[in-house]
């Protein structure tokens, strides 16, 4: 059974640096151990309140902060999130994640309508995640009776690169909106943004905090930076197909129960990248036309790849 204990992160820098064919080789040797190799779960997120984010992420197309063009819309109805949820399972979707550009969640009429949301689709037999921000112990505990399954809250990056990048809210606050997911019994899904400026020692930071939580989080999106018009880092350079291959393959090591996924900027990876990305431990993408404002891979292009592939969508609740 899978062995390897990476306590530092000079031992983990080594591992990272390795020659590629060997890193690969061990990750996928794990991912073995852990996973189906046939299996690719597919997710759906849905952008239930879009723009106008009183936060300053660097990054993010939905900041008030930038002019990105993205503008500020009403928050979706119960229907119209259901009708995107129900196509999404149609194409085989087993996780339906729900996205808001908010600092925070507020009690009231918008929480009460997202908790509405959260029951319906749980009730269609699906996963579903949420991602709204910083959270209270008692919104938490609401989401879990109303069938939270899992709690998006990224940490992006470590956390002295975190403060180059947010200055709207700190590190800290997003660790301890984990510990509140995690205290309500919600999964977590805490993934990184790669190709931000950041060092692979910032990538590899991020990784070591993640692997030192008990419990351990349940997934982990790995999005390569897209690099938005109008936001700081709109002239980031792209990054390297082979420094996000080696990450991939890091965080299967270090963290090997979890699930991978794919997913900002999985557009610009061909065929070849993503099934390479497959084989070294990553097992989740985000299937449909937009990531809640950028452009994703489309539907077709996916089914496509899943034939060429030989891969199965994984069935819900199976991590
Ligand atoms: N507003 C909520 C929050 O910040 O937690 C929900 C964010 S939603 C999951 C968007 C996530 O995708 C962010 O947490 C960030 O990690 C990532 N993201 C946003 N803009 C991105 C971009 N331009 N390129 C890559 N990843 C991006
Ligand atoms: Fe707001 Fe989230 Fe975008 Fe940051 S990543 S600006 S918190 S929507």
């Amino acid at each position: 059974m899978y062995t390897k204990s990476i306590e530092t992160i000079e031992e983990l820098k080594k591992l990272h640096d390795s020659p590629l064919m060997t890193l690969v080789s061990q990750a996928h040797a794990v991912h073995k151990q852990f996973h189906n190799l046939e299996e690719v779960q597919v997710c759906n997120l849905i952008s239930i309140k879009t723009g106008g984010c009183p936060e300053d992420c660097k990054y993010c197309a939905q900041s008030s902060f930038y002019a990105t063009g993205v503008k500020a819309e009403p928050m979706l109805s119960l229907e119209k999130v259901l009708e995107e949820a129900k196509k999404a399972l149609a194409r085989g979707a087993t996780r339906i994640c729900l996205g808001a550009a908010l600092r925070e969640v507020r009690d009231g009429r918008q929480f009460e309508e997202i908790l509405s949301m959260v029951k319906a689709i749980t009730e269609l037999g699906v996963e579903v995640c949420c991602t709204l921000g910083m959270l209270k112990e008692s919104q938490a505990e609401r989401l879990k009776e109303a069938g939270l399954y899992a709690y998006n809250h990224n940490l992006d990056s470590s956390e002295n690169f975190y403060k180059t990048i947010i200055t709207t809210r700190s590190y800290e606050d997003r660790l301890r909106t984990l510990d509140v997911v995690e205290k309500a019994g919600i999964g977590v899904c805490c993934g990184a943004i790669l190709g931000m400026g950041e060092t692979v020692e910032d990538r590899l930071a991020f990784l070591l905090t993640l692997a030192k939580r008990d419990p351990l989080p349940q997934s982990i999106p790995i999005n390569r930076l897209t690099a938005v018009k109008g936001t700081p880092l709109e002239g980031a350079s792209p990054l390297s197909f082979w420094d996000m291959l080696r990450m991939i393959a890091c965080t299967r090591l270090v963290i090997p129960q979890a699930m991978i996924r794919l997913s900002s900027g999985r557009i610009e990876m061909s065929y070849e990248m993503q099934a390479l990305s497959f084989f070294a431990g990553a097992n989740s993408i985000f299937m449909g036309e937009k990531l809640l404002t950028v452009a994703n891979s489309s539907v077709d292009q996916d089914e496509q790849m899943f034939s060429l592939l030989g891969l199965r969508k994984k069935r819900a609740f199976s991590s």
